[in-house]
């Protein structure tokens, strides 16, 4: 009964054959009431073949890009498509990125937003909720901004600690990446703003990144980077998907029918659309192999989804049936985030809520590698030294389209310049948010000196005076460029070697956007990876450094002891023409990072999951459970004479005849000093199991699987097994 109203009430809608609606006719697409899928076909049905081909392309709405003529409602910003006035259905205003709403170019002026610590800070804080409220945050903010789809959730995972984009991301595991990254959506499409998971998939390189060939075994890639994936998009169910510039096993990630359709659409049965990154496609047949919109078309060679799509359509190549699924797919995820109902608004932020979020990410993120009892600084300390890393002025930032623009003041810019499309990011962006100030502030008993750091011979001078001396090292890293060693630029590793050989009691801070060699690590005291701490990063790291706030990091990503560690000690392509077609076989398969480490008995310099406290913590009672998964209980104890935060992690170290390493559980808790708490983990089968490509589906074998309840990956605490039942796991 109901179908044959909504058909009426459709006929109703539309002039005949005409696509014309009257105006006051009903317009069924907008009762919230209706499930999304049935209002997008209602939606569709009520559009002419031109309206919906409009809702599948637009540009990148920015002045200084060359570009068809934007109207006026376009937000300079990342893209915008236009709406259908007509159906009171409208554009959609885009915008970078996960770790705040970005200005490019400062497009926008006076604009700013929160400037989030990096994904790798807020990776190392293995915490979800945490997690949900920094996707919450901004997505606040891009709705306050005229936002209704926010490009964030970056999940690729960091198979290379030279990828210039790892700062982005959430690290090397699928399990850890793909929770956070589905908690930062969730939090960001329940503001009513829809969000996007990307780069699908295998964009674990930047170097040549449109013209990569990334090969990978299939059933590997379904268990590691796709997993990741999967896991967001279960979590969050974002809107949209964003496929990569580069190829997979020899096609374009966005004209990857085996991707796009089979895997993402067909095995995960994806309902949202599937965007193009910016400059991805290469006509208008991607549309057949699963590609839904392309994004800023002016940057591509044509507008593919424009003119030469409306040919494919009108002369047979492409059916009309796949435009309609495409459109179809752009509103279903509109009307299930609630853009719609929920517009955007333009109305003034109150960006001291951003401060406490992000100031709570760089405290929860910020990782104590190493401590030899010179931190936290004891309170009598006389003289401190302060040295390097602009830690005068602020902290340094990555860059590329996730750039930010930060709330808290001026940015200290300092232009690295460069060739090519992305040299106009090299600019190295520190913000106001200064160590050297901060702890100055916090240590009222001591005299706190600042040298920075330009001449090693001065700041060993300085450092031979003090009781304490403590090295900001940073190094820039971004989007569009690979990092081409672990080494830390410009002189620095001279810098922490001729501190630390004037004074004893030196302690690093490191800002980077990966791991680093530390040929100098043991002549120093403490470490710190700071990461890109955000907006509030002087702060967070002046309250660790001072003990009052006690550290709580986890490393998302293994620190190896230099390149020759890794497993492609020479970083892939970096004398090839930046242009020209290269590949790259990821032979690690599925053991991405520390899986590989423990594969291959090499010992990093700290491993993944590595991270110290203030206080100390020990885990008993251990007990595990099988059945069809394993189901882990334990105890952990703050053992110290601190309040404190752990990470507990649960790895398996075998299942049935296979020898592995995989982390299946974690859970950050929150301890005084002298309590215990109680912690069960069940762990998801699928990272039991191996994924069979032929059969499409996942297999757990029957057996005894053995885990370890650890502090970090390889630490091997305490160990139980159990039965595991046998079974297969249908998509
Ligand atoms: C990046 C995307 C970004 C897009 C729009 C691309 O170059 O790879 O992550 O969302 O630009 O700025």
């Amino acid at each position: 009964m109901n179908k044959i109203i909504n058909a009426i009430g459709l006929l109703l809608v539309l002039g005949a054959g005409t696509g014309e609606v009257r105006a006051d006719a009903p317009m069924p697409w907008l009762d919230a009431k209706r499930p999304p899928d049935e209002r997008a076909r209602l939606a569709v049905a009520a559009m002419s073949l031109d309206e919906k081909l409009s809702l599948l392309h637009g540009p990148m709405p920015l002045p200084f890009l060359k570009s068809a003529p934007v109207p006026s409602e376009a937000i300079a910003g990342a893209g915008y498509v236009p709406g259908v006035p007509r159906l009171k259905i409208p554009a959609l205003f885009e915008t970078d990125a996960s770790l705040g709403v970005t200005n490019p170019g400062g497009s926008r002026p006076q604009d700013v937003a929160t400037a989030m610590p990096a994904g790798l800070a807020l990776a190392s804080t293995f915490d979800p909720s945490l997690a949900y409220r920094a996707g919450a945050l901004i997505g606040r903010e891009a709705h306050a901004k005229g936002f209704n789809v926010l490009l964030g959730g970056g999940v690729n995972l960091a198979r290379d600690p030279r990828n210039g984009r790892n700062f982005e991301y959430l690290g090397e595991d699928p399990y850890l990446a793909g929770v956070l990254a589905g908690q930062a959506i969730r939090g960001t499409q329940d503001q009513h703003v829809v969000s996007t998971v990307k780069h699908f998939a295998l964009n674990d390189n930047e170097t040549n990144r449109r013209s990569l060939d990334a090969q990978i075994d299939r059933n590997a890639l379904r268990e590691s980077d796709l997993l990741a994936f999967e896991l967001a998009i279960e979590t969050g169910h974002p809107g949209s998907v964003m496929c990569s510039y580069n190829l997979l096993n020899g096609t374009h990630a966005c004209a990857n029918s085996w991707l796009l359709d089979e895997v993402l659409k067909r095995d995960w049965k994806y309902p949202g659309w599937v965007m193009s990154d910016w400059g991805a496609v290469y006509g208008a047949e991607d549309a057949v192999h699963g590609l839904d919109q392309q994004s800023g078309e002016q940057i591509d060679k044509e507008v593919w989804f424009g003119e030469p799509l409306k040919r494919a359509v009108a002369d047979g190549h492409i059916p009309l049936s796949r435009i309609d699924d495409m459109a179809r797919r752009i509103l279903r995820s509109r009307f299930a985030v609630g853009t719609i109902e929920d517009p955007p608004r333009k109305v003034t932020i109150d960006y001291g809520l951003g401060d406490g979020e992000a100031l709570e990410v760089a405290r929860r993120g910020v990782v104590l590698l190493k401590n030899d009892g010179v931190l936290p600084l004891a309170k009598n300390l006389g003289r401190i030294a302060v040295i390097g890393g602009q830690s005068q002025f602020g902290v340094l930032s990555g860059a590329g389209s996730s750039q930010v623009t930060p709330s808290n003041g001026e940015v200290l810019k300092i232009p690295v310049g460069g060739e090519g499309i992305m040299g106009a990011f090299r600019t190295q962006y520190f913000f106001p948010s200064s160590p050297l100030k901060q702890l100055t502030a916090r240590l009222p008993n001591a005299k706190v000196h600042f040298d920075s750091g330009y001449f090693p011979g001065e700041a060993a001078a300085l450092a031979s005076r003090v009781d304490v001396a403590i090295v900001f090292v940073t190094r820039h890293e971004l989007e569009g460029f690979d990092i081409p060693s672990l080494t830390l630029p410009q002189g620095q590793d001279e810098l922490i070697r001729a501190v630390a050989k004037a004074n004893p009691n030196t302690v690093v801070v490191l800002e980077t956007g990966n791991p680093v060699a530390m040929p100098w690590l043991s002549s120093v005291k403490a470490v710190l990876a700071a990461w890109y701490p955000g907006q509030e990063g002087g702060r967070a790291i002046a309250e660790i450094l001072s003990g009052e706030v006690n550290p709580s990091g986890r490393l998302p990503i293994t620190f190896p002891v230099d390149v020759a560690q890794i497993i492609r000690p020479a970083l892939p392509n970096l004398m090839a023409d930046p242009e020209a077609n290269v590949s790259l076989r990821y032979e690690e398969g599925a053991d991405v990072g520390y899986r590989w480490y423990q594969r291959h008995g090499v010992k990093p310099a700290f491993a993944f999951g590595h991270g110290l406290s203030y206080t100390s913590f020990a885990y008993s009672n251990l007990k595990v459970m099988g059945g069809k998964t394993l189901t882990l209980s334990f105890d952990v104890s703050n053992t110290g004479d601190r309040d404190g935060a752990d990470v507990p992690q649960a790895y398996l170290t075998r299942a049935g005849d296979e020898s592995t390493y995989r982390l299946i559980g974690f859970e950050r808790v929150e301890l005084k000093h002298g309590d215990r708490t109680h912690v069960v983990l069940k762990a998801d089968p699928r990272l039991l199991g191996h994924f069979d490509e032929k059969e499409r589906h996942w297999t757990v074998t029957a057996g005894t699987y053995q885990v370890e309840l650890a502090h970090e990956a390889g630490d091997g605490s305490l160990q139980a097994s159990a039965t595991i039942k046998g079974s297969t796991l249908a998509l």
